[in-house]
């Protein structure tokens, strides 16, 4: 019987990665190419269909049945619209599984990149064995993903799991979505570096300086993570308070879900993971109920960045 294949895409906002899989969810492909989200909805499809292509330039022995994908902002998964993505040029209401059904002639699904790093876990990473799942990924923003009872909740408009919109310091610094002390404005990485330039700025000094870019000043997870394990105390500091807000947030989240898991992942967990984890874990301790807290586990997700071509597999197979 001939093969049966899956595509699974991860549609960022810098970059598009995807895999082919065959029906044993074999990883047997991959690609990777720049998004051009500057450049509005058409290119950005032209973009996706370059991935897919690639995917598919050795003529498979078998045959494609279906393609998932994930992408940041609100998605309308039942139509595969994608409302709205602050940071991607699509416009509003992009119907972006019609178009692609039409080019390729198999079914196309969409979700939440977030919802799609939390399912591509829970199926194929950390969360192996458990049903209830909190999903939390730290990077240049925050995103998250809710799995109660092994299926991903949505909520009513497909929005659900905006865990970096839930509110740690009222009246805090101003959050990209225009609210006020949301975890994301305090806990991304995009909010350590703001806090850690500001201090320069006050003439704190960091050996941070020696590795950030000198013109953008733009500040990596992996300068985080090399300043903080050679112990520079403003690094320290400023990675310390971002776990202590990660620590009310997930706290919280726990007293209102109890999950049997809570996984963390995204580019800065990746960086400084159990250095972060042990700090977080205290904090969640001190802000949950103490039954919520003993039966909960923390673990860092296991498919690093290929999470969401997992979760978008996964999408793709089951419907
Ligand atoms: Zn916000």
């Amino acid at each position: 019987m001939a093969q049966k294949y899956y595509i699974g895409l991860d549609i960022g906002g810098t970059k598009i990665l995807g895999g082919l899989f065959d029906e044993n969810c074999k990883m047997v492909k991959r690609s990777k190419k720049s998004t051009k989200s500057s450049q509005g909805a058409d290119v950005i499809v032209g973009q996706i269909c370059k991935v897919i292509d690639d995917l598919l330039e050795d003529s498979l022995d078998g045959k494609l049945v279906a393609i998932g994908a994930g992408c940041p902002g609100i998605i309308n998964s039942k139509e595969g619209i994608v409302v709205f993505s602050p940071n991607m040029n699509w416009g509003e209401n992009f119907p972006l599984k019609e178009k692609m059904e039409k080019k390729y002639k198999v079914p196309f699904f969409l979700g939440n990149d977030a919802n799609i790093l939390a399912m591509g876990e829970y199926k194929f990473g950390a969360g192996a064995g458990c049903k209830n799942i909190i999903g939390i990924f730290i990077g240049t923003g925050i995103g998250g993903g809710i799995i109660i009872n092994g299926k991903l909740y949505e909520g009513a408009v497909g929005a659900a799991g905006e865990i970096g919109h839930t509110i740690v310091l009222p009246d805090g610094p101003l959050c990209g979505c225009g609210s006020r002390g949301c975890l994301e404005s305090l806990a991304s990485r995009t909010a350590m570096q703001r806090d850690i330039l500001s201090q320069l700025k006050k003439g704190r000094t960091s050996v941070i300086t020696e590795y950030m870019d000198k013109e953008d000043k733009m500040i990596k997870s992996s300068h985080l993570k090399n300043t903080y394990d050679k112990g520079d105390e403003l690094v320290i500091e400023v990675v310390d308070k971002a776990c202590y807000y990660l620590g009310i947030s997930v706290g919280s989240l726990m007293n209102v879900f109890n999950p049997d898991l809570v996984i963390f992942g995204g580019g800065v967990i990746e960086a400084l993971g159990e250095n972060m984890m042990k700090k977080i874990k205290i904090t969640a301790e001190r802000y949950c109920m103490p039954k919520i807290f003993e039966s909960c586990g923390f673990e860092i997700g296991k498919l690093g960045d290929d999470a969401g071509l997992y979760g978008a597999l996964s999408l793709a197979m089951e419907q």
